[in-house]
C-alpha cells in the first residue's frame, strides 16, 4: 500500500481508497465486453414482452438514419404503441439520450378513431468496430432501460385523452418512476445472465464481476467524475444540470441539492 512504519489517521482516507480499488475496483472496458448491443437489446424486449404482456416486432416507416428502427408494440394481436430507436452516436447528432413523444395516444372526438402513441428513444452509444457488434458499458445500459421506462409510460397508457395520456400532464415529481423502475432491472443478476453474451465467447457475465459491480455501486465516491455527464439531458424535466443520469451515476453528493429529483 506504500505505507511504511505507524498508521496515521491521515494514512486512513489514502488506505481506504486503495483497499477499495483492490476489493472492488474492476475494468470498465471488461465489463462491457459482455454487453453487446444486440444481446442486451433482445434481453430488454424480453423483460418488456414479460413484464407487460406484449410483444415488440420491427416495424416500417421512413427513418432519419439507417441506424434508426422502427418497431411495433402489441398486446393480443392489438396494435398498442410505436417507436423509434436511435442508439448509436454519429457526427452532427445531438449528445446525451433521451425519450420524447411523437403523438400521444388519443380518442379522436371527430372521427372516433383511437390514435395510438408512438415515441422516439435516442442515445449515443459508441458503434462497434472491426465488424463487432456495439459494446455498451454498464451505464450504457442502464441509460437504455431509463429512457425505455420514459417510453413505456408513453406507450402503454390506457387514457384516451390527449393531454394527459403517456407522459403529458405529469407532475414532475411522478415522471421519473417508470424510468427508476426500469433502471432496476440492470442490477438483477436473472436480468443480467440473460443479456449478457462475451463479444468473442458468448458466455455470459461472470458471476464473480457482476459482484464486483455490485459492491461498487454500494461504495461512496470521493471523486464526482461522473458529474461531468451532466449533460445529459432528461427527456421530461429538459435540465442539463445534474439530471438524473447525474444522480444515477453520481454517488457522492456534489451539487446533489440543485440536481432534479
Ligand atoms: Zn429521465
Amino acid at each position: 500500500m506504500g505505507i511504511t512504519g505507524p498508521l496515521n489517521a491521515w494514512d486512513v482516507p489514502y488506505l481506504s481508497e486503495k483497499l477499495k480499488e483492490a476489493r472492488y475496483s474492476f475494468s470498465e472496458q471488461e465489463v462491457k465486453q459482455y454487453f453487446t448491443a444486440p444481446k442486451v437489446l433482445a434481453g430488454l424486449f424480453k423483460i418488456i414482452e414479460t413484464l407487460f404482456e406484449v410483444s415488440i416486432r420491427a416495424d416500417q416507416a421512413p427513418v432519419w438514419h439507417p441506424a434508426v428502427g422502427f418497431y411495433r408494440i402489441e398486446r393480443e394481436g392489438q396494435l398498442v404503441g410505436q417507436f423509434y430507436l436511435d442508439p448509436p452516436a454519429r457526427a452532427g447528432k445531438r449528445g446525451g439520450a433521451w425519450m420524447d413523444d411523437v403523438r400521444g395516444r388519443w380518442q379522436r372526438p371527430d372521427t372516433g378513431v383511437l390514435q395510438t402513441p408512438v415515441a422516439h428513444l435516442v442515445c449515443n452509444f459508441a458503434e462497434g468496430v472491426n465488424g463487432q457488434p456495439a459494446l455498451l458499458t454498464h451505464d450504457d445500459v442502464i441509460t437504455l432501460f431509463h429512457e425505455f421506462g420514459h417510453g413505456l409510460h408513453h406507450m402503454l397508457t390506457q387514457v384516451n385523452e390527449r393531454d394527459v395520456s403517456g407522459i403529458s400532464g405529469v407532475e414532475w415529481d411522478a415522471v421519473e418512476l417508470p424510468s427508476q423502475f426500469m433502471e432496476n432491472f440492470c442490477w438483477e443478476w436473472s436480468v443480467l445472465r440473460h443479456m449478457t453474451a462475451h463479444v468473442e465467447t458468448g458466455e455470459p457475465l461472470p458471476r464473480a464481476l457482476f459482484d464486483k459491480m455490485l459492491a461498487a455501486k454500494k461504495l461512496p465516491k470521493t471523486a464526482c467524475k461522473p458529474c461531468a455527464k451532466s449533460s445529459f439531458r432528461c427527456s421530461t424535466c429538459w435540465c442539463t444540470q445534474n439530471t438524473t443520469r447525474c444522480k444515477t451515476s453520481c454517488r457522492c453528493s456534489h451539487k446533489c441539492a440543485t440536481r432534479w429529483p
